[in-house]
């Protein structure tokens, strides 16, 4: 479980040093859109990114840090020479070395911004390495959660999730454990919120992209067409708080205000309001405990307009119901669900899949799937690979 905000922090250091795990991404941008904005409270650790080199080097030559990694190994070379090219005088590596490394380096946090179970490896180093890791890779907590609980435990290493619904819950979350009655994660319902079942089978790449309020990499604007990525949330929310299937709400709110709430047994409600600018989140992670200054949007509560809220729809959105189940079952299950996602969603941007068979595959893949528990890496590994597995097979027999 991650902990409560404390009461009487540390002090901070003058300048805190943080690791950007996909630096090149959406959460990665905006997150050095904000070291930029604070340059006296931030420095630049290590950056990494997975084949934009051009992007990887504008970022070294303006944030400079220690280390900076190419996740494609065919690109080291190339990435070697271009740095040093414009004169950048720090560490290059490349592949999964490379990204362990910026794992474990110098940085005071860690963020976690690698999409899919790619990010597990070097999100699952930076814990062990006892750092605060602001957690934006939900696809890591669903492959592995108890064994990222549990070695956060071991280490000390303090989780803060940037996702915008638990980062919601974790600022409203206090008290003792057997007050929480429940946590209502909203969702803005994706693009096909309105859309007829028929016409959401044969969405096409652009239209699943194009989310109504949030501007994000394309594998998660996929899964929030599906829902899948409320699904995936609901998965890492169990983790993250140590809350059980039924005692986590889904609630469709499409103005995206209230990123998420926590009921008590009182039945008191409380629930985190903001724009709907991913930065807001990701600023709490990097200067907790404390606040930082941002330039997002503020809310005008005089203009705003009514909040609506509505049950999701299993029907027209079957990733839900498939998530739900798979954290029932648990153990490979969840890891199993989460791979099959990632491989039919890219399945259907390559153009190989309708956007209706997405949850199908997963669908087929559960159903197929031999069980087990996980207790160790290896065996969440395990079960991703046997996940993809299924998963291609699944793709090609369609
Ligand atoms: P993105 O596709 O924009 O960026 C992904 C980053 O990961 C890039 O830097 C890319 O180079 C790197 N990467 C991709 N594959 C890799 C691999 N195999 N090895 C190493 N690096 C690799 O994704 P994003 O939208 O920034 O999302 C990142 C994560 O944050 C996802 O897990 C997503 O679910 C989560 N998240 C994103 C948002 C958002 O608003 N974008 C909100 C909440 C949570
Ligand atoms: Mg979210």
């Amino acid at each position: 479980m991650v902990s409560a905000p404390v009461e009487n922090p540390a002090p901070t250091p003058d300048r805190r040093a943080i690791s950007v795990l996909g630096s090149t991404g959406s959460i990665g941008r905006s997150t050095l859109d904000l070291v930029r904005q604070a340059p006296d409270s931030f420095e630049i650790a290590a950056l990494t990114a997975f084949q934009n080199l051009d992007l990887l080097c504008e970022q070294a030559a303006e944030f400079r840090p220690k280390l900076a990694v190419i996740g494609d190994e065919t690109l080291f070379e190339a990435a070697k020479s271009r740095l040093r090219g414009q004169g950048f005088t720090g560490e290059i590596a490349a592949g999964p070395s490379g990204l362990l490394e910026a794992g474990v380096g110098d940085a005071h946090t860690v963020v976690a911004a690698i999409v899919g179970a790619a990010g597990l490896a070097p999100t699952l180093a930076a814990v062990e390495a006892g750092k605060t890791v602001a957690l934006a890779n939900k696809e890591c907590l669903v492959c592995a959660g108890d064994i990222l609980i549990e070695r956060a435990t071991r280490s000390g290493a303090t989780l803060l999730p940037t996702d915008s619904e638990h980062n919601a819950i974790f600022q409203v979350l206090y008290g003792r454990k057997q007050d929480v009655e429940k946590l209502i994660l909203t969702a803005s319902g994706g693009p096909f919120r309105n859309w007829p079942v028929a016409d959401i089978a044969k969405a096409t790449p652009a239209q699943a992209v194009a989310h109504p309020n949030w501007s994000m990499g394309a594998k998660i604007s996929v899964d929030s067409a599906t829902m899948m990525n409320k699904g995936l949330e609901l998965i890492e929310a169990a983790y993250l708080f140590d809350m059980t299937e039924s005692a986590v709400e889904i609630v469709v709110h499409p103005q995206s205000i209230i990123h998420s709430m926590v009921q008590y047994r009182d039945g008191s409600v409380l629930a985190q309001m903001g724009a709907p600018d991913m930065r807001i989140p990701i600023a709490y992670t990097l200067a907790w405990p404390d606040r930082m200054a941002t330039t997002s949007p503020r809310l005008d509560f005089a203009t705003l307009g009514a909040l609506t809220f509505e049950a999701p729809d299993l029907h027209r959105f079957p990733a839900l119901r498939l998530a739900r189940n798979a954290l029932k079952t648990g153990g490979t299950a969840p890891p199993v669900l989460n791979a099959a996602n990632e491989v039919a969603v890219a399945a259907f941007l390559d153009g190989s899949i309708a956007f209706g068979a997405i949850s199908r595959v997963v669908e087929t893949c559960l159903d197929n799937h031999s069980g087990g528990g996980v207790s160790s890496l290896d065996d969440a590994l395990a079960a991703d690979a046997d996940g993809r597995r299924r998963a291609l097979a699944a793709v090609a027999a369609l």
